[in-house]
């Protein structure tokens, strides 16, 4: 029923994330890069070449769809791919995020970057698991993207049907997500790292250690490359690889795609 436990732990999830998102929010990018030591600029450098975004001059230009875009990381990174790469200076890359304070800081970036009146980057906000509520229409999207949002979901698949829905046939779902990592001496000075070096940072640079601890747990408690995969099948995609994901850094992140047919 509606009122059953579920809901309200949905609920209750989804109040925390936004909490959690509304108070990183003024810190998030400079946070990343401490958390990261920078990598995670190599990782959303790696998966935006891994997707190519950008049609040849003369072909029809993409709309993109940058799930939990928040303050617009991965938008300016296809945007750039695009632009400098093909050439292409017509797609589109629309950023969509359930928090309005993530959504008001990347559109203060795109005001101070090359794409300001440009009509190329638009904000939007919404909730992943229903985009028909804020009006993406079916079949409407050649590329989805979205970067470290997905375990913050209360369901991927249910978000998973969503980017199924929006997408255009043979467009392409793609996701950079935390996963699990494989080796098991990396894996313990990585745990290192996270719970007892992130929220120490969080604390003294953020000022905010229970964000940052929530964070590091979300990671701890998200799922495998392999039940990623199995999902991304289930809501009706092609994944194309043997494997299914591409790791990065020993399955830190991972990438996952899935073509509509
Ligand atoms: N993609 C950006 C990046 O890579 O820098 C931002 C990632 S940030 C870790 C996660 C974002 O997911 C937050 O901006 C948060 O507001 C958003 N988010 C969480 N749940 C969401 C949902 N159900 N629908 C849309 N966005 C969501």
């Amino acid at each position: 029923t509606s009122f059953g436990f579920e809901t309200v732990a949905e609920s209750i999830k989804q109040s925390k994330v936004s909490s959690v998102f509304t108070s990183v929010a003024p810190s998030y990018d400079t946070m990343n890069d401490l958390m990261s030591l920078t990598i995670h600029r190599h990782w959303k450098r790696q998966f935006v070449q891994l997707l190519d975004p950008g049609t040849p001059r003369g072909a029809r230009p993409q709309t993109i769809l940058d799930i939990a875009g928040g303050t617009g990381d991965i938008a300016f990174r296809l945007l750039d791919h695009a632009t400098d790469l093909h050439a292409d200076h017509a797609s589109r890359v629309l950023v969509a995020d359930i928090n309005p304070a993530m959504l008001a800081a990347g559109r203060a970036r795109a005001a101070r970057s090359r794409y300001r009146d440009s009509g190329r980057l638009s904000f939007l906000e919404a909730n992943a698991e229903d985009l028909r509520a804020a009006g993406v229409a079916d079949a409407s999207v050649d590329l989805y993207t979205t970067a470290f949002g997905p375990r913050n979901f209360t369901s991927l698949a249910a978000a998973l049907r969503e980017a199924y829905r929006v997408l255009k046939p043979g467009g392409v779902f793609a996701m950079l997500e935390f996963a699990k990592v494989g080796n098991p001496a990396f894996n313990r000075l990585y745990k290192m790292w996270s719970f007892g070096v992130i929220p120490l940072m969080g604390q003294v640079v953020a000022g905010d250690r229970e964000s940052y601890a929530y964070l590091v747990e979300s990671v701890e408690r998200w799922k495998s490359q392999e039940e990623v995969a199995e999902l991304v099948r289930e809501a009706g995609f092609l994944v194309p690889g043997e494997k299914g994901w591409v790791d990065f850094t020993g399955g830190v992140v991972a990438v996952h795609r899935g073509v509509k047919p």
